[in-house]
């Protein structure tokens, strides 16, 4: 198995640590810097004696490396500075993933490609285009981060290990993303039976402001340790068929009643990557607000250049 990162930066080179050390793949770690994505390869290497892992790690500015990909993630382009939104990034991101997505399907016609550059569901729709790809073979990280991240604050309020904590967070990654209370559970038991509803809003809140309160404690960079353990969650899932259901940023085609537009969504994800796209049953009420946040990326489609 191989597995190209492209974007060798701080989403890009933890990814690469975790992959290194769960020994299922060879790594490739692709930047147009030259000498970064070699010297953060080199060093992931040296520390497989001390770890025990044995694949294969390199780094790499030529395209030709990355050849026969199984499955290519894109961490290429700027990240957010304290102020930003993440729409803010999209016109130097688009031109960067259009053309990355462009080689790396070139080199890899069979890959399963993983946006997590931002705005990351106007990108994922552009790879989905650049690529010519079919949509369950691209698709990008968002659910399963602020799903984390929710899941990781209602542990914090009520004490118990996030683990135990199940929840979906939908829709675009940024300001219009969709937080539902109802299919929240807790060891078993609903959040909304365990929480008042001003708790749950506060907690909602948090969540949409998760990224942009990161940035403005690191103020030179965005988040990577969450956004790294997100991706590596959705790659494993792929590797192992497991058919799990999560929430990925995914291109609708009249599911939800919505069409050509990617926001996230609950998937199960596959060896083939998505292969079932409506796995949940959702309210109109929630549908609706899923309209809405898919109104938003569309306006930030609509300004890319495809
Ligand atoms: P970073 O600045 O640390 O790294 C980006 C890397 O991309 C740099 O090393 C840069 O040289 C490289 N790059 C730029 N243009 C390139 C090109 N044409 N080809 C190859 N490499 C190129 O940024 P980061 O913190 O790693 O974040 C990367 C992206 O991921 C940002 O857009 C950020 O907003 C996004 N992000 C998304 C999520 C999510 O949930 N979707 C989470 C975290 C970060």
């Amino acid at each position: 198995m191989k597995i190209t990162i492209i974007g060798a930066g701080n989403v890009g080179a933890s990814l690469a640590q975790r992959l290194a050390e769960q020994d299922f793949a060879d790594v490739v770690i692709l930047d147009i810097i030259e000498g970064l994505p070699q010297g953060k390869a080199l060093d992931i290497l040296q520390s497989a004696p001390i770890l025990g892992f044995s694949h294969r790690i390199i780094g790499t500015n030529r395209y030709e490396d990355t050849t026969g990909s199984d499955i290519i993630v894109i961490t290429s382009g700027i990240a957010r500075k304290p102020g930003m939104t993440r729409e803010d990034l999209i016109k130097i991101n688009a031109n960067i993933v259009a053309g990355v997505a462009e080689n790396a399907a070139r080199h890899s016609p069979n890959c399963i490609i993983i946006t997590v550059s931002n705005p990351v569901d106007a990108l994922t729709y552009l790879a989905l285009k650049v690529s010519g790809f079919p949509r369950h073979r691209v698709f990008g990280l968002s659910g399963v981060l602020d799903s984390a991240r929710f899941a990781s604050f209602i542990a914090q309020e009520l004490n118990v290990p996030a683990s135990e904590v199940s929840c979906y967070v939908l829709g675009e990654h940024g300001q219009n993303m969709v937080i539902l209370p109802r299919l929240a559970t807790v060891r078993g038991k609903p959040l909304t039976d365990l929480l008042p509803t001003d708790s749950i809003a506060s907690l909602a809140q948090r969540t949409i402001a998760g990224g942009a309160d990161i940035v403005s404690l690191l103020k030179t960079s965005s988040a990577f340790y969450a956004p790294s353990a997100a991706i590596l969650k959705m790659v494993l899932t792929i590797v192992h068929n497991n058919k799990e259901l999560m929430p990925v940023a995914a291109c609708l085609a009249g599911e939800y009643g919505l069409k050509d537009v990617v926001i996230s969504v609950p998937v199960k994800l596959g060896k083939d990557g998505i292969c079932d796209f409506e796995p949940l049953e959702l309210t109109v009420e929630e549908k609706k607000m899923l309209a809405n946040s898919a109104e938003a990326v569309r306006a930030q489609i609509a300004s890319l250049p495809v």
